[in-house]
């Protein structure tokens, strides 16, 4: 079975809208935030940051997908509407992640962009009701999903009729274990080259290194990748979530002038 909807042969290519901005198009988009909502005052602290350091959207999980039942879960609902208000404070769109159907009204009532996880890449009833929607999605790979399984559940959001799909490289489960994850930029370079749908990188999952993040943020641009989402915050040791992989704002800030030189190469 081809991958019909995303194929290159079957239209233009995809560009997807998120207020105003555009992924997929000729400038790279940059998304970044904590792993985790927080509270409002360190929320806010980030948000204003990245909104001065140019950064494109903010991101934030309210609702965490963790693996052990024993880590911090996310502050919910109250930590959607925290989003929400720093994200307006600081004028940026939002992106945040649903984990389960039973709240995806809820997220659409705070979220300019709705997130499916790795963890839920092949959740097929999710992805048919995010589908009905016409709300934008990163769709991040599953950790131990193939190319075309990835693909094929973009097709099931398309399917049913939502098209603002992009997807997310945020690294597979392999033998390596020095990393997190190890972070498969061939697909980034085979989907530029045969889809027509937009692809983002997450080093910060991609690696769980951060010394390691600015470096492969690069890679994933010279690999062709449409834009990147990164994990950072103000005090990047006093993350809640994923301390381990988040850079500080002044690091970014750094990055985001090498991925401009990057792009203007026209690799
Ligand atoms: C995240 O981006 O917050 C996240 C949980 O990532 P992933 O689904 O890629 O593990
Ligand atoms: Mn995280």
């Amino acid at each position: 079975m081809k991958n019909l909807l995303v194929d290159k042969k079957s239209g233009e290519n995809i560009l997807v809208k998120i207020k105003d901005v555009i992924i997929g198009g000729p400038e790279k988009v940059i998304i970044s935030g904590p792993c985790a909502v927080e509270s409002l005052d360190v929320m806010t602290e980030i948000a204003s940051a990245l909104k001065e350091a140019g950064i494109d959207i903010l991101r934030g999980g309210a609702f965490k997908p963790r693996t052990s039942p024993y880590d911090f879960q996310g502050l919910q609902e109250e930590g959607l509407k925290i989003l929400r208000e720093a994200a307006d404070i600081a004028g940026l769109p939002v992106v945040t992640e649903v984990v389960d159907i039973r709240d995806l009204e809820e997220v659409l009532k705070y979220a300019d962009m709705l997130q499916v996880g790795s963890r839920n890449m092949y959740n097929y009833s999710l992805l048919k009701e995010v589908g009905k929607l016409k709300v934008p999605v990163i769709l991040k790979r599953g950790m131990s999903a193939t190319l075309k399984e990835w693909l094929y559940a973009a097709e099931y959001i398309m399917n049913e009729g939502n098209f603002q799909v992009v997807l997310c490289e945020r690294g597979i489960r392999t033998f390596e274990n020095y990393t997190r994850n190890t972070l498969d930029l061939n697909s980034v370079a085979v989907i530029k080259q045969k889809y027509r749908i937009p692809v983002i990188v997450d080093p910060s999952h991609g690696t769980g290194i951060r010394e390691i993040v600015p470096q492969m943020c690069l890679a994933a641009i010279a690999a062709g990748a449409d834009g990147l989402i990164v994990e950072s915050h103000v005090r990047p040791d006093n993350a809640i979530s994923d301390a381990a992989q988040t850079i500080k704002i002044e690091t970014l800030v750094e990055l985001q002038k090498k991925v401009k030189l990057l792009q203007s190469l026209n690799l």
